[in-house]
């Protein structure tokens, strides 16, 4: 079913801006009693500090709590998204800015949903600066995770570093994925047109195919080539965390990838 968000209830909601967030009454629900009973959409949001890379760079988490985590309500899930984990697919993190922005201006999109919601739109900002797809030490961190399938591959633009976790930002998104125990992930990559489409890793095929729904885009069980040590090898395969690599096209401005991929994330972030 596609997903349409609603946005009637943000035309007459009251939003009380906080210094960590707002408050959305746009939420209805029936009482027992047969009276509509208007409920508010929570949603704060803060930002910190997760951790630096080689350089001292900060890499930062958003984070969005979406509904009231009322002990009477079950425990609250996390999804996780990040970008920018290759430095050269420069359009990734700015689609992944422009959903913090669409979730503070607009969190009547997530009306009706519960949960956490976290982005790193920048997980390599030392590749980012330099514009290449490693870390400052020339390691791929999306082959350094501590997945079943790594293995040493020699150094050039796949290394895989000197064994998993051997870098910060890798370490970084691992601890954060044990520590925060989301339940599914969506990693933000771009790719050459033709080649781009919704891949998956772990039970995501139902998720992948949601998406696909939205941005028009192939599902892609594989990406047809090899990719050990990945983040979805580890967090997908081995952790069977449904997992969702979107290959965005790489030659397509920010702008446009955004507008092509905003129900589609919206899609993951809301997917039951
Ligand atoms: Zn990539």
């Amino acid at each position: 079913m596609r997903f349409k968000p609603s946005f009637a209830g943000l035309m007459t909601c009251v939003m009380l801006m906080t210094s960590t967030g707002c408050v959305v009454s746009n939420s209805r629900s029936s009482s027992t009693t047969g009276e509509v009973k208007v409920e508010p959409l929570r949603m704060s949001n803060r930002v910190f500090i997760e951790g630096t890379s080689v350089e001292d760079r900060s890499i930062l988490c958003e984070e969005f709590v979406v509904g009231s985590d009322s002990t009477a309500m079950p425990p609250m899930r996390t999804v996780l998204i990040f970008a920018g984990i290759h430095g050269n697919e420069t359009t990734t993190t700015p689609v992944a800015d422009r959903l913090i922005e669409l979730l503070k201006a607009e969190p009547g999109v997530l009306e009706g949903w519960r949960g956490r919601v976290l982005v790193i739109s920048l997980a390599n900002p030392d590749g980012m600066t330099r514009k290449r797809r490693t870390n400052a030490r020339g390691v791929d961190l999306n082959r350094n995770f501590p997945a079943t399938n790594w293995k040493q591959t020699p150094r050039g633009l796949f290394w895989n570093g000197p064994g998993p976790l051997s870098e910060p930002e890798s370490k970084l998104l691992h601890d954060l994925v044990l520590r925060e125990k989301p339940v599914r992930i969506l990693s933000i990559h771009s790719i050459s047109r033709g080649r781009h489409g919704v891949n998956f890793d772990g039970p995501a095929k139902a998720l992948a195919g949601a998406m696909a729904q939205e941005n028009g885009y192939k599902v892609l069980q594989t990406m047809g080539y090899a990719t050990p040590g990945s983040f979805g090898s580890w967090a997908g395969i081995d952790l069977s965390i449904p997992t969702i690599t979107l290959e965005l096209i790489a030659s397509e401005p920010a702008e446009a990838a955004w507008k092509t991929n905003r129900n589609a994330i919206v899609r993951f972030i809301r997917f039951e």
